[in-house]
């Protein structure tokens, strides 16, 4: 599982710089979390394969979340993709984008299945045989979810050799792999843990934003290999932040410190800032493992 952040800013536009938006790889497919405006430039650079999109994730109807959605739906279209394209949004960002396509007569190539959502529990949203999807409820001036991606318990790794050596038919392979005990030729229990060892730790990534600090999400979140979390303003704007419902980096750490998160990113920040390593300074104060956002920055999770 890996991270490419396509952008890292707030919604006021800045020169170089792209609001949120972010590229996480799951067993070789992607998906897309929040849609910037220019997104298809920001993928060309990064190099990522516009066919490789499986799944796109939208937090909220803030415009620097969704505003390169109706554009990427487009190219995609004139890139003639026939793979369906599934899009988790809330419903008024589901509603927007169809009313554009209806009114602008669009004739896609491919078949996008949207999802509305409007459930303000958490709910897993989508799963197949490699991970899961949960939607994480978050406190923002609309409604807003953030997503925990989670993959699922991997197998165990079969130690070939010594599979042969205990005269085990192949076709008992996959469930040495999942954990349970066979018979051999010889009519004999062989234990799996004698000829499979521990397979690859399941990862998790968990993105919030954009939310104010709240409690409520920490159960969630627990333990998650990495966190994103929204850090809009430096403690001197707090009073900002409370107003517009948004994060400091203190609140990013505090987030990441009761969730024992493993490591955490913070990003969204407002355009005010030109200099971001007080952003940096401030969160760690409070959490040590932190990594600030930036365009074409890629983390392996
Ligand atoms: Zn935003
Ligand atoms: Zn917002």
């Amino acid at each position: 599982m890996n991270l490419t952040i396509l952008g890292s800013q707030g919604a006021l536009p800045k020169l170089n710089k792209y609001s949120s938006s972010h590229l996480l790889e799951v067993c070789n497919k992607y998906i897309l979390i929040d849609c910037c405006e220019g997104v298809q430039f920001q993928l060309k650079r990064n190099k990522i394969k516009y066919s490789k999109i499986e799944l796109i994730l939208i937090t909220h109807a803030h415009g620097d979340h969704f505003f390169g959605l109706i554009g990427l739906i487009t190219t995609l279209s004139l890139l003639k993709r026939d793979k369906v394209l599934k899009v988790f949004c809330p419903v008024p960002v589901l509603k927007i984008i169809q009313a554009h396509i209806k009114y602008a007569k669009l004739k896609l190539s491919y078949e996008i299945k949207f999802y509305g959502l409007k459930s303000v529990h958490s709910e897993i949203i989508y799963e197949n045989k490699n991970y899961f999807i949960r939607t994480i409820p978050l406190k923002h001036s609309i409604y807003t979810n953030g997503f925990l991606i989670k993959e699922k318990l991997k197998k165990r790794k079969l130690l070939l050799d010594k599979a042969i050596e205990n005269k085990i038919n192949k076709i008992y392979f996959n469930k040495l792999t999942k954990g349970f005990n066979v018979i051999n030729d010889d009519g004999i229990e062989i234990n799996y843990l004698d000829v499979t060892v521990m397979g690859e730790k399941s990862k998790s990534f968990a993105y919030c934003s954009d939310t104010a600090y709240t409690e409520s999400i920490i159960g969630l979140i627990k333990e998650v290999d990495l966190l994103y979390c929204e850090s809009t303003f430096l403690e001197k704007h707090r009073d900002k932040a409370i107003i517009t419902c948004h994060s400091t980096a203190k609140d990013a750490g505090t987030l990441a410190l009761n969730a024992k998160a493993k490591k955490l990113i913070i990003g969204h920040f407002s355009s005010r800032y030109d200099n971001l390593d007080q952003f940096l300074s401030e969160t760690k104060e409070i959490f040590k493992n932190v990594i600030l956002s930036e365009e074409g920055k890629k983390i392996d999770i």
